[in-house]
């Protein structure tokens, strides 16, 4: 029986999505580090570096590098320093999204096709892009996360057009995952329960659904980033060399509530 590892020991992640220590990509990036693996990590912009550097920091990062997926080319930057430092890659943790707020706290019926697009393109789309610059570093394979919402599948008041966006998020993970399978890629798409982020912080009456939530879920308790994190960091593992294309929620069950 070949050798199996429920480490990352030696292994090499990238981690786009850290705004500050409430962050999921934050939970997640301390789990990859708790089981081993050296990380790379990205910030939003010059305002946002200060909050993350010293995140970066205590997490012992190689590299930390700006990346605002809406500039052209600085994706292509991120991934050629990943290049020149590492040489291959073994996982990328996509955790972003955003919406203009206009478009986010309207109707679905209402959203503006450039809001829509511009949704779509930060959130969705820059997923399949980080796939595809990621792919020629995964030489012994490796894994693609992205982080969803029980919105993709239910109606879920006041989230909108992030529904159909996360939707979609999960169906291109589905694709990316056949695509890239037969090279040991695995596509996951981890769906927590709501948390008090900053991204969630523009979602009209989070606290509301976070009370039902709790409620109803069969754990009857919120999930916090380390909790995320663990399962995430889990799947890139051996144990989750079999697992793809698969939405893998951290919900406490919420979502198989009637
Ligand atoms: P967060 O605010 O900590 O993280 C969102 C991140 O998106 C930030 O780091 C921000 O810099 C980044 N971002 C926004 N626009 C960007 C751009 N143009 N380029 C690069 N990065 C950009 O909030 P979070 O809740 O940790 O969100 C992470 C992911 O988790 C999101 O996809 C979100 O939809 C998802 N999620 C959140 C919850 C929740 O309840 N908080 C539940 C399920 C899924």
């Amino acid at each position: 029986m070949t050798e199996l590892s429920l480490d990352l020991r030696g292994k090499r992640g990238l981690v786009i999505g850290i705004a500050n220590g409430a962050s999921i990509a934050y939970g997640c990036a301390r789990a990859f580090r708790r089981l081993g693996a050296d990380l790379a990590v990205t910030y939003l912009n010059e305002k946002a570096k200060p909050h993350v550097e010293p995140l970066a920091r205590e997490l012992g990062a190689d590299l930390f590098l700006p990346l605002d997926v809406s500039q052209p080319g600085q994706m292509e930057a991120v991934f050629e320093a990943i290049q020149q430092k590492w040489g291959k890659l073994d996982f990328a943790l996509h955790s972003i999204a955003f919406a203009p707020m206009a478009d986010l706290h309207g109707r679905v019926v209402d959203c503006s096709a450039e809001g829509f697009g511009k949704a779509m393109d930060i959130s969705c789309h820059s997923f399949i892009r980080m796939a595809k610059l990621a792919e020629p570093l995964m030489t012994d394979g490796g894994t693609l996360f992205t982080m969803s919402y029980f919105g993709a599948h239910k109606v879920v008041p006041h989230y909108n057009v992030m529904g159909p966006v996360k939707a979609a998020l999960e169906a291109s993970a589905r694709y990316m995952a056949a695509e890239l399978g037969p090279k040991g890629i695995r596509v996951h798409s981890i769906s927590p329960g709501p948390l008090k982020t900053r991204a969630a912080s523009g979602i009209d009456h989070f606290d509301e659904l976070m009370a039902r939530v709790e409620a109803e879920a069969p754990a009857h308790r919120l999930v916090d980033i380390d909790d995320i994190g663990l399962t995430t960091a889990l799947l890139a593992t051996d144990a989750g060399r079999l697992v793809t294309g698969s939405t893998t929620y951290v919900d406490g069950g919420y979502h198989i509530m009637g």
